[in-house]
């Protein structure tokens, strides 16, 4: 097997990546090789990761009822708070019932491997995520991918009652929202099915963070199926698949990424039921970030920097060229600064970027320090 030949054109294209070596995360900040680091890198827009109730509750289950799960939820896996938080989700979301998955690309991977055959139609926005990218690509059903968030080309490759279609709440890599109401338009219109994959609007956007649905106004009854992670805003890990009663037994039934895994182990279900019941009480946390996320944008303004038009957490600066994109995350990190840097195949060529991310658990003084660096690291690119 010749993998080693796709390693090395992936080095010779500036594309390899490895693992850094990071000690410890904890909210607004990292450590790595000795040193901290802000950290503008992470997914915890809430800041929910390090919150007292989520350990405390994580603690509480670990004694109760142990570190893990023991089985897969049709053996013997699904237990008294596993069925406690699916409930908690259904009242918050407004969903019939929801399936529990270890993750929020087995779960993507689940929903569109068991509801589509190969008479079916698959249709994705183009930047969707790749671990909906890559369930389209193994299902026998037929994908067409339309332009991002461009209605009219989804429409011209439409037909009636022959499929689904999947986009996202708020794009991980820009940051923008996805057309909801156009989505849930269209899909009415043609008799097509509707999925969400809500991973980052979900505790950020909406009502109680109910999402990018609940801000736009789209009601939960126009999209079949809501997928959403606890990985990101929820500051745990884990995903869950709601809609109607009827698609989450056939899921149960069908989905192999449910019926075949071993299942949540107890005190991360019981760690996200916190967050989830924090969440829906965190307008304190959601003003903060949004301040937050003002505050950034004005002081970009100045910078010489593409700033995207995003008006969430995530706040991409895209630099085209994957070499200045490194090195410009290099002069970040000189400066205590830990931001993403994306390349290919994550982003489009061409379209590497620093992804910065905000947090309610960031301040002030920390979006301050991060313009500062941006400033300085730009400047040290002309000398
Ligand atoms: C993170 C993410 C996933 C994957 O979820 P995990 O629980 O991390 O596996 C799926 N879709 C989108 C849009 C994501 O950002």
């Amino acid at each position: 097997m010749p993998f080693h030949l796709s390693l090395a054109g992936r080095e010779a294209a500036g594309l390899k990546r490895s693992l850094p070596l990071i000690d410890k995360v904890a909210g607004r900040l990292l450590w790595s090789a000795g040193r901290a680091y802000l950290n503008f890198a992470g997914n915890d827009y809430l800041g929910l990761s390090q919150a007292p109730e989520l350990r405390e509750a994580a603690d509480r289950a670990a004694r109760e009822f142990g570190a893990g799960a023991v089985a897969s939820p049709l053996v013997v896996g699904h237990q008294a708070v596993h069925r406690e938080l699916e409930a908690e989700l259904c009242d918050w979301l407004g969903l019939e019932a929801v399936l529990l998955f270890s993750s929020g690309f087995s779960a993507n991977q689940a929903v569109i491997k068991a509801l589509l055959g190969k008479e079916h139609l698959l249709w994705q926005d183009r930047l969707n995520h790749a671990s909906l990218q890559e369930a389209g690509l193994l299902s026998p059903a037929r994908m067409l991918r339309f332009a991002h968030n461009d209605m009219a080309a989804l429409e011209a490759r439409l037909k009636p009652e022959a499929g689904l279609i999947v986009s996202e709440g708020v794009f991980s890599m820009d940051g923008d929202l996805g057309d909801w109401p156009g989505l849930a338009r269209l899909a009415g219109q043609s008799g097509n099915w509707l999925m969400i994959d809500d991973a980052h609007g979900l505790g950020v956007l909406g009502r109680e963070g109910r999402g990018t649905l609940d801000e736009l106004g789209v009601a939960p009854e126009q999209v079949q199926i809501f997928m959403g992670t606890f990985g990101k805003a929820l500051g745990v890990s884990g995903a869950f698949v709601g809609g109607s009663r009827a698609l989450v037994d056939y899921l149960l039934n069908f989905g192999r990424g449910y019926v075949y895994s071993t299942h949540l182990p107890p005190p991360q279900a019981a760690a996200v039921l916190a967050a989830v019941r924090l969440a829906r009480r965190a307008d304190d946390r959601r003003a903060q970030l949004n301040q937050l996320v003002r505050q950034f944008r004005a002081g970009v303004q100045a910078l010489p920097f593409e700033l995207l038009p995003s008006a969430t957490a995530i706040q991409p600066l895209v630099i085209g060229d994957e070499a200045r994109t490194l090195a410009l995350a290099a002069r970040l990190k000189e400066r205590g600064i830990w931001v993403g840097a994306i390349r290919p195949p994550t982003v489009p060529v061409g379209g590497a970027r620093l992804r910065i991310t905000l947090s309610a658990a960031h301040t002030q003084e920390d979006i301050g320090a991060l313009l500062k660096a941006l400033a300085e690291a730009a400047e040290g690119e002309h000398p």
